[in-house]
């Protein structure tokens, strides 16, 4: 008997019925290899099904008051709430992260619930003066209609949530594709969603073992408005394009290349903390991770021995045991990956002072790592390691790093470290990075917006912002009055 066994759902959720298919897919725990679930796979006709259901379920869910809806997600959320522990550990197992991380993951994927259901019933329009007589100008805010969502497997529950619930709050209904290494806190999600409330058709859950195929009818099917994605660059451009043709509206959340920057008069230890849980949450696999840390001449030796003595105090192994702080990498491509890069860096002169291999706590494990002499002809200064190494550059002066720092298509997330006011209001404007932590590693909050710039994507994710992705404003002219 599992802690997470009475949530789990292996079957493709449309119209709140669990329906099963022809196929099957497997979901492995990547910690020990083992079989957690043979989930069903959806396949087109399961989207047309489920776009058919969402837009029905609209024509009611669309039209319920901001409070009702308000009302169904806050069960929603003491749901989750009530289920921390059994998530989390479903969570570790088909993902990887540490327990007490997951559990972090989902408090904080059930924050956004919480805060959207508040949020909903403050999605104001306005009344606009108007600059002839007889005439009243002014906005409401509508639901843009059927909204489908494609997560990532890094965070299987704050991906899902932070969609989700701006969604549902705004009144759309919902198509959900998890990724397919992750599709079980979804479905487990969905389940809890279903027992606060939440109607036949508003959301429906396609795991599938065919990304592409999914994600093409719900990019070019008229009847979806609008499409939110988190993932890599590279299949944000391929969605971008499918929905060129029917002019959907898109929410990206791509990739990063996002760097720290060690300023001499940072104060070292909050430096040293805040890189450490940048870099190595989730083994290093979030687009906000330290792709790359900038450290300058004077303090870096300092630095480099204090930060080899934090990273040399983590523990390596299964997420479900006590005391582990990096879990495996999610499959073999990620661990291939950090070889590849790694063996490139080294090869241009790069040198390892920690770590530098596999770990014999299994395949998939990979050992905190450091290396040095870092240089930007390097293939890890330009592609997102996602993986336990830490790459660290010298630099100069402020305005080389600034220069350094923005040298990538990437703009999502940023860090500054450093006790000087002037420089980091200086450093953080001049960075073409959506988010900057400044003497902080752990930015993302329900309350405050997440989103890049540049090939990054574009669109918010929380806060007020959040909502508003999912809104139409619409301008309504009164004349003759
Ligand atoms: P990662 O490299 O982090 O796995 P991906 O962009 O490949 O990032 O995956 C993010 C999400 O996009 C997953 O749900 C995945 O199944 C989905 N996905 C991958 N390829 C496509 C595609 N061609 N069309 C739609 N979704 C896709």
């Amino acid at each position: 008997m599992k802690p997470y066994d009475q949530l789990l759902r292996d079957c493709i959720l449309i119209n709140n019925y669990w329906a099963s298919a022809d196929r099957r897919f497997p979901v492995m725990n990547p910690a020990t290899g083992d079989l957690i679930a043979e989930v069903a796979d959806a396949d087109t006709n399961h989207v047309v099904e489920a776009i058919g259901a969402a837009a029905v379920a609209f024509e009611t869910w669309g039209k319920t008051t901001a409070r009702s809806r308000s009302l169904i997600l806050k069960k929603w959320y003491q749901l989750v709430m009530q289920h921390t522990d059994a998530l989390a550990s479903l969570l570790t197992a088909e993902q990887g992260k540490p327990f007490t991380e997951a559990k972090g993951e989902v408090i904080y994927g059930a924050s956004f619930i919480e805060w959207y259901a508040e949020e909903c019933r403050r999605t104001y329009g306005e009344t606009i003066p108007a600059p002839v007589a007889g005439k009243r100008l002014l906005t409401i805010k509508q639901p843009v209609g059927v909204v489908a969502a494609i997560t990532p497997w890094n965070f299987p529950v704050a991906m899902i949530t932070r969609k989700i619930a701006p969604a549902l709050a705004a009144g759309c209904t919902v198509v959900l594709k998890p990724a397919e290494d992750t599709p079980l806190s979804a479905l487990a999600l969905a389940s809890l969603a279903i027992e606060a409330g939440i109607p036949p058709g508003v959301l429906n859950v396609l795991p599938t073992s065919d990304a592409a195929s999914i994600g093409k009818v719900l990019c070019t099917h008229p009847v979806v408005k609008k499409i939110s994605f988190t993932g890599s660059t590279e299949v944000g451009k391929i969605l971008m394009e499918q929905c060129a043709s029917t002019v959907k509206r898109l929410s990206l959340e791509l990739g990063g290349n996002a760097p720290v920057i060690v300023f001499d008069d940072a104060d070292i230890m909050v430096a040293v903390k805040g890189t450490l849980a940048s870099k190595y949450r989730n083994a290093g696999q979030t687009c906000v991770c330290a792709n790359r840390i900038f450290v300058q001449q004077k303090i870096y030796p300092d630095f480099i021995s204090r930060y080899r003595e934090a990273v040399a105090e983590l523990n390596v192994g299964n997420g479900a045991t006590e005391n582990v702080q990096i879990g495996p990498l999610i499959n073999e491509a990620g661990i291939n990956k950090v070889r590849r890069l790694l063996f490139d860096a080294t090869e241009k002169g790069a040198e390892v002072i920690t770590g530098g291999g596999t770990h014999p706590a299994g395949g998939l494990f990979f050992e905190p790592t450091i290396i040095t002499n870092c240089n930007d002809s390097m293939l890890l200064s330009r592609e997102e390691i996602f993986g336990p190494v830490s790459a660290i550059y010298v630099f100069n002066d402020e305005h080389e790093v600034v220069r350094l720092a923005n040298k990538t298509e990437y703009g999502l997330a940023a860090y500054i470290f450093t006790q000087d006011i002037n420089r980091a209001w200086r450093v953080a404007e001049q960075l073409e990075h959506g988010m900057i932590g400044i003497n902080e590693g752990i930015i993302s909050h329900a309350e405050a917006p997440f989103g890049g710039m540049k090939e990054s994507g574009f669109g918010k994710e929380g806060g007020y912002y959040g909502i508003e992705e999912y809104l139409e404003t619409k301008y309504l002219c009164i004349g003759g009055v």
